[in-house]
């Protein structure tokens, strides 16, 4: 990658001879450049780039290649903000980079923390817009002999043991594995939302714009350092993936991801790399509310993530009403692109289904949903709505939610009910609007 701004003369291809009228209006033009750069324009931010594209830098910038992999280690792996923290690098080129670029995370302008311990941040981006995302500390915990993942708060327990962390999940659970505390980081892909589903409150913000790489990757960067997940001393050799607790990243905050795929699947390049933040592909959810050409591009890709399909629906008729999207992707589309839809060993397909009573949460429903989840690796995360007085949607009782959970198991479809976090502070998943706390007002 060659660095955004250029030299006026290297724009203009200027004369390079060596007269000394040329050396004036060389000196006298990179000076103007180097004023007008820093009075007009923004410094290019490094957080963002991807090792090819940093290594690209350092031989813009004279140096051998392996320097932009230092950057790269340097900004991901140790969370370094300040180029004289990059001590590998030698002082002329921190200097210059220093001068030249800026390494900015979107900056925490809120952060409130729920009953539960997770915490809600809204984060400040560069041309004054809002993103939200959350911290939700878990803690693995035995429970008639099986391990289940559980809030590391000791006020907020549900009282079933099939709960599950958002997005995650593999074939036993989340907790199936391991004691370790760990970590779910919910985080954005747009400002807003452009699909407007009927139950959802960043819907009700509408499309604002797309996020970037680093702006993706900086929200993981900012929760990262500001909870202590990985960086600091002695993180040479450790990123999250070798850090305690375990993190798992899920795309279910603002925005949908597969209208913003190019962005996203760079962060999550740098996200899953070991060189950098090293957590592993299979703690990385993508949540779609049912784009169907982008998931046959995912499908595509060699550095895939975990899929979750939110389907909130049985049929045509109830989702075209909750998911506009439906009537231009019908569920016989969607459900053509989950078949085709190549998953590794052992992976399932994840479908979300938020529990709105009295919509689509009846016994029939259930079946339905069996019927069309039939000979698909799959499971289901069954959410409890979280409402507000901004929409008119209620949850579904308890009782309607573990009855439906039932139906599924017993027609082989692992089922599982998800625990709404920070729901005090209006931090679930899909409540992401800004002004999300007055919704509840
Ligand atoms: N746009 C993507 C990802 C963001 S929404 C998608 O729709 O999948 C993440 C999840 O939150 C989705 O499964 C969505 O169905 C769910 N959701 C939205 N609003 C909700 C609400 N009020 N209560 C509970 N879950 C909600
Ligand atoms: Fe957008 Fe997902 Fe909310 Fe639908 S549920 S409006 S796709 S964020």
């Amino acid at each position: 990658m060659s660095p955004p701004e250029r030299s006026i003369s290297r724009i203009t291809g200027e004369d390079t001879g060596a007269t000394a009228k040329g050396t004036t209006i060389r000196a006298a033009a990179a000076c103007y450049d180097s004023v007008v750069r820093r009075l007009c324009l923004p410094s290019p931010n490094l957080v963002g780039l991807t090792r090819l594209e940093l290594e690209d830098l350092a031989l813009d910038l004279g140096q051998p290649r392996y320097r932009g992999r230092q950057l790269y280690h340097g900004l991901y792996r140790r969370l370094l903000q300040n180029p004289d923290e990059f001590t590998t690098i030698d002082r002329a080129m921190r200097r210059e980079i220093a001068g030249r670029y800026e390494i900015a995370y979107p900056v925490v302008s809120r952060g409130i923390t729920s009953r539960d311990r997770s915490i809600r941040y809204l984060l400040g981006l560069a041309d004054g817009q809002a993103v939200e995302a959350v911290y939700m500390p878990w803690r693995a915990e035995r429970r008639d002999g099986r391990t289940v993942a559980t809030p590391s708060g000791r006020e907020l327990r549900s009282g079933n043991a099939d709960t599950v962390t958002a997005g995650a999940g593999s074939k036993h659970g989340p907790a199936a594995e391991s004691e370790e505390p760990r970590t779910t980081l919910c985080i954005s892909s747009q400002v807003g939302c452009a699909v407007g589903c009927a139950f959802c409150f960043t819907g009700l913000l509408g499309a604002r714009r797309n996020l970037s790489p680093g702006e993706i990757v900086g929200q993981v960067l900012t929760i990262a350092r500001e909870r202590g997940l990985w960086g600091g001393k002695g993180s040479e050799s450790r990123g999250a993936g070798k850090s305690s607790p375990r993190v798992n990243i899920v795309f279910m905050g603002q925005g949908e991801p597969m209208l913003n795929l190019r962005a996203v699947m760079t962060a999550v390049s740098i996200l899953a790399d070991t060189e950098a933040c090293a957590i592993p592909l299979r703690r990385i959810t993508i949540s779609t509310a049912g784009i169907v050409p982008p998931i046959y591009d995912l499908a595509r890709e060699a550095v895939r993530p975990k899929l979750a399909i939110s389907l909130n629906a049985s049929n045509d008729e109830q989702r075209d009403e909750l998911m506009p999207i439906n009537r231009k992707y019908p569920l016989r589309l969607l459900m053509d692109a989950c078949r085709a839809y190549p998953l590794r060993p052992r992976e399932r397909l994840t479908f979300e289904y938020v529990m709105l009573n009295g919509v689509n949460d009846s016994g029939a429903d259930a079946i339905r949903v069996a019927q069309l989840l039939e000979g698909l690796p799959s499971r289901v995360n069954l959410i409890p709505y979280n409402g507000g007085a901004a929409l008119s949607y209620r949850p579904s009782p308890m009782a309607r939610v573990n009855a439906f959970q039932q139906t599924l198991r017993d027609r082989n479809v692992p089922a599982f009910i998800r625990i709404s976090r920070g729901q005090d502070i209006m931090a679930a998943c899909g409540q992401l609007s800004l002004d999300g706390v007055e919704a509840t007002a």
